[in-house]
C-alpha cells in the first residue's frame, strides 16, 4: 500500500531544491508540487506513482515534519489506525495508533556505533583479502574460511527424484 503526504503537515522542506523525501526514495516517486498545478497544494510533496511504491518506509522515516503516512494492509493496521516512526540519531520511536484511539509507543536502537562512525566487522575478525577467491571466505572465521565455517558437499544429502 503506498504512502501519501499529509498536506497539513508538509512544508515542502522549506523550498529546498530537493526535498528529503525526493532524496531518499529509492524508486524516485516523491515529487514537490511547487506551484500546486499537479495536486492543488503548492509547495507540498506527493507520491507521483503510488502503484509503484514498495512501502519501504524510507520517506516516512526521513520526513522532518512526519507528514508522510503509509496506507497499510487492513489485516495489519485496520482502517483508522496509523503507524508513524520518529527517527532519532541512535533510535527510532514507532507510534502505533489504534482505531479506538489507543496509542502505543515502541523505541528501538538503530545504531551500534555513534552517528557518523562505523565498525564494519563488529568485533569479528576482519576479512583476509588474500583469501578472497577461496571457498567460504565470508562464512569462515579468523582463517578466512579455509578450515572453519565450510563443509564439503555430501552427495548423499541431495534430494533426487
Ligand atoms: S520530506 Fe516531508 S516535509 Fe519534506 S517535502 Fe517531503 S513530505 Fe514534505
Ligand atoms: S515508501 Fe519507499 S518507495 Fe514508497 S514513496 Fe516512500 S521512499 Fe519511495
Amino acid at each position: 500500500m503506498p504512502t501519501y503526504v499529509r498536506t497539513d503537515k508538509c512544508d515542502g522542506c522549506k523550498g529546498q531544491d530537493k526535498t528529503a523525501c525526493m532524496y531518499i526514495c529509492p524508486h524516485d516517486l516523491m515529487k514537490l508540487d511547487k506551484d500546486g498545478s499537479e495536486t492543488g497544494h503548492a509547495m507540498r510533496a506527493f507520491n507521483q506513482e503510488p502503484e509503484q511504491c514498495w512501502e519501504c518506509y524510507s520517506c516516512v522515516k526521513i520526513c522532518p515534519q512526519q507528514a508522510i503516512e503509509a496506507r497499510h494492509y487492513a489485516d495489519i493496521v485496520p482502517l483508522g489506525g496509523s503507524v508513524q516512526p520518529m527517527r532519532g540519531s541512535d533510535s527510532i520511536m514507532w507510534t502505533i495508533k489504534f482505531r479506538n484511539g489507543t496509542l502505543k509507543r515502541f523505541k528501538f536502537p538503530i545504531r551500534t556505533t555513534p552517528e557518523g562512525s562505523i565498525d564494519p566487522y563488529g568485533g569479528k575478525p576482519g576479512a583476509v583479502m588474500a583469501n578472497i577467491d577461496k571457498t567460504g571466505f565470508f562464512t569462515g572465521s579468523e582463517d578466512g574460511g579455509i578450515t572453519k565455517g565450510y563443509r564439503a558437499g555430501n552427495p548423499a544429502e541431495l534430494i533426487r527424484k
